[in-house]
């Protein structure tokens, strides 16, 4: 299972249930416990997935086209 949350850049990240922290592109670094869970899913390719929607719904799409650019 992959939990998703938002940095306080805005930017939405996934990390892999479990997984003590996590670092933003930005260089924030989160414990993972203490951010608010947007979504779950149940592997990469699905979180990834769901980043990008949240990234297009905050965004309006255009600006992140691929994965590569919100890991
Ligand atoms: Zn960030």
């Amino acid at each position: 299972m992959y939990l998703i949350f938002r940095c306080n850049c805005g930017r939405a990240i996934y990390a892999k249930e479990g997984a003590k922290q996590k670092t933003c592109v930005c260089g924030r670094t989160w414990k993972v416990k203490d951010r608010k869970i947007l979504k779950k899913a149940p592997d990469a390719e699905t979180a990834a997935e769901m980043v990008r929607k949240l990234q297009e719904e905050k965004y309006g799409g255009g600006i992140f086209t691929t994965a590569d650019k919100i890991r």
